[in-house]
C-alpha cells in the first residue's frame, strides 16, 4: 500500500441487492472516491456474477483505491437474467447477511494490519441493510444510511405504524383504495398533503394483519434513529416540504443529491467506465436515436423489477403504435408474466419504421439524448430522478412499492407528468402520448422538467444545497472519530 493509500479514509458501502439500489450507491461511492475515500463495494455473489457478465471485466485501469467485495446471498436457485425475489432477499438480509458482514469486515481489518488497504472508518448502507448499524456500534464506526427513494416516500414508510395503530392496515376493503384520502382515515400527516391511501407505499394494500413486508419495513424504520446520518438522493428545491418536516424528526439529516447531476459535472464524469448494470447494455440503440429529430422520441421503460400481463403490454404496444410517434421500447426479458411475447406481424409492420424495441439500455445516456421527448416510466426514484435531470417530461404507470407515492408528486406537486390509468387502455395511451410529445399540457411539463433540472444542477455546483450537504456529511460524519 501506498502512502497515500494508507492516509485516505476507508468507506464500506452495502446497497441493498436490486439494480434500482445497486445504481445510486455506486454513484454515491463514486462521489466519496472523487473526495479522496478509499473505497470498498459489497454485493451479493450472484450480482456480482452479473456485473461481471453484463459489463466484461471490471475496469480498473486509470484509477485506484475502488474494490469490490462479495457476501453470500445464500441462495443457488437463481437462473440468468431474472429479477430477483424481493421477499427472499428480505429474508437473506433477515438471516445471514449479518455474519457474513462481520466475516468480511474481519477480513478487511486483517488486510489492513498486513498494510494491504486503509482501516476501514466508515459504512455507509442503504436504508433497507440497516441492520449494519449493529455492527457500525460493535466496532464504533459511523454509519450512513442511504436512502435510495424519494423523501416522500420515505415519510410516508414513517407513518405505517400509525397507520396500523389507526386501525387503517390491514385494509377493510377496496374503497380505501379507490377514494380514501388519508386524512379522513387518520390525522393529517404534516407533509402528506391531499394524500390519498392508494398513493401510499404499496405495502399498504394487504389484508395481513401479519405482513412480512410490512414487519420488515417497520423494523428498518426503528433502527433509522441509531444511524450516525441519513442521506438522501433528492435536492431541496424539489421536496423542501417534506425536507422541512423530515428535518424535525431526526436530527442529522441531509439531501445530497442529485447523484446524477452531480457526477455529470464532476471531471470526466468521475469513474464513468464503471457501470453497475445487471443486464447487458444494448448500446446500437443509440446509434438508432442519432439518425432521428430532437425531441422526437417517447422512450418507454418500466425499469428492472416491474412485471405485466401479456394483455396490457399489448395495450401499450397498441397506444404507441397508434399514437403514430416514433418510440425507443425497452422490454426486459422478463418483463411480461408467464414468459416472454411474441408480437403479431400486424403491429411489427405497422411500427417498422418508427419502433425500436430493445431488451436494456444505457438508460441515463438515453434520457440525455437531444432526440428524447418523453418518457414513459413505472416512476421507480431513479428514472424519475433521471428524467428531471435531463429535462424530460414524464408519462407514469406506477407498479409497485413507493412509485404511486412519486407519481403523486410528479403528476400533482411537481406537474412534469400525467398518471397513466392502471388498467391501462390503448385509446389512453395514444392520446396521453400525443400530450406529451405535441400538446400543450406536455410543452409545459417540458418547461417545468428543465427549471427543475437546472435546480439539481445548481443545487450540485461548489455553494449549492447539496454540495454544501455533502461536504457536512464528509467532513462531521463520515471523517469523525468515535
Ligand atoms: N436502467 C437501465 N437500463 C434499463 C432500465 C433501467 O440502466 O434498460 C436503470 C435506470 O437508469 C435506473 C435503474 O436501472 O437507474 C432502475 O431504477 P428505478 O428506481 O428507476 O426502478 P426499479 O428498477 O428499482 O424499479
Amino acid at each position: 500500500m501506498s502512502n497515500f493509500a494508507e492516509k485516505k479514509p476507508h468507506a464500506v458501502l452495502t446497497p441493498y441487492p436490486l439494480q434500482g439500489h445497486i445504481n445510486p450507491m455506486l454513484k454515491l461511492a463514486k462521489l466519496l472516491h472523487l473526495r479522496g475515500f478509499y473505497i470498498t463495494f459489497v454485493n451479493t455473489e450472484y450480482n456480482h456474477k452479473r456485473l461481471l457478465k453484463s459489463m466484461g471485466p471490471i475496469p480498473f485501469d486509470g484509477f485506484t483505491d475502488f474494490r469490490f467485495e462479495t457476501v453470500p446471498d445464500g441462495s443457488t436457485s437463481h437462473g440468468d437474467d431474472v429479477s430477483q425475489d424481493f421477499q427472499s432477499l428480505r429474508e437473506l438480509i433477515r438471516t445471514n447477511f449479518i455474519d457474513s458482514f462481520r466475516e468480511l469486515l474481519a477480513k478487511l481489518h486483517d488486510s489492513s494490519k498486513s498494510g494491504l488497504i486503509p482501516p476501514v472508518t466508515c459504512l455507509v448502507s442503504d436504508s433497507f441493510m440497516s441492520v449494519t448499524i449493529q455492527v457500525a456500534e460493535e466496532l464504533a464506526l459511523p454509519i450512513v444510511l442511504l436512502i435510495p427513494s424519494s423523501a416522500c416516500s420515505f415519510l410516508s414508510a414513517l407513518h405505517l405504524r400509525t397507520l396500523i395503530e389507526k386501525g387503517v392496515i390491514p385494509l377493510k376493503d377496496e374503497s380505501y383504495l379507490t377514494n380514501g384520502y388519508l386524512e379522513t382515515k387518520v390525522d393529517r400527516i404534516p407533509g402528506l398533503r391531499n394524500f390519498r391511501l392508494k398513493d401510499f407505499l404499496t405495502c399498504i394494500r394487504t389484508t395481513n394483519p401479519n405482513d412480512s413486508l410490512i414487519e420488515f419495513l417497520i423494523e428498518v424504520v426503528d433502527r433509522f434513529h441509531r444511524a450516525s446520518a441519513i442521506v438522501f438522493n433528492t435536492f431541496n428545491e424539489l421536496e423542501s416540504d417534506v425536507m422541512n418536516v423530515l428535518y424535525s424528526m431526526f436530527p442529522s439529516l441531509y439531501t445530497i443529491g442529485p447523484f446524477v447531476s452531480f457526477l455529470n459535472q464532476s471531471p470526466q464524469n468521475h469513474l464513468a467506465s464503471l457501470d453497475s448494470s445487471l443486464w447487458k447494455e444494448d448500446t446500437e440503440c443509440l446509434a438508432w436515436l442519432e439518425s432521428k429529430e430532437p425531441g422526437s422520441i417517447v422512450y418507454v421503460n418500466f425499469g428492472s423489477t416491474t412485471v405485466m400481463s401479456v394483455e396490457k403490454l399489448l395495450e401499450f404496444a397498441w397506444g404507441l403504435a397508434n399514437s403514430k410517434k416514433p418510440f425507443l421500447w425497452i422490454i426486459r426479458p422478463d418483463l411480461v408474466i408467464g414468459g416472454s411475447v411474441i408480437f403479431s406481424s400486424a403491429f411489427v409492420n405497422e411500427i417498422s419504421d418508427r419502433g425500436l424495441i430493445a431488451s436494456w439500455c444505457p438508460q441515463e445516456k438515453v434520457l440525455n439524448h437531444p432526440s428524447i421527448g418523453g418518457f414513459l416510466t413505472h416512476c421507480g426514484w431513479n428514472s424519475t430522478i433521471e428524467s428531471i435531470c435531463a429535462g424530460v417530461p414524464m408519462l407514469c404507470w406506477p407498479f409497485f412499492a413507493d412509485q404511486p407515492t412519486n407519481c403523486r408528486y410528479i403528476c400533482n406537486k411537481w406537474e412534469i407528468g400525467i398518471e397513466i390509468d392502471t388498467n391501462v387502455k390503448r385509446e389512453e395511451v395514444e392520446m396521453l402520448v400525443n400530450e406529451l410529445m405535441v400538446g400543450e399540457k406536455g410543452r409545459r411539463m417540458r418547461q417545468k422538467t428543465n427549471e427543475l433540472k437546472k435546480k439539481a444542477e445548481e443545487d450540485t455546483r461548489p455553494e449549492g444545497g447539496s454540495y454544501m450537504n455533502l461536504d457536512k456529511v464528509i467532513k462531521e460524519v463520515l471523517l469523525k472519530q468515535n
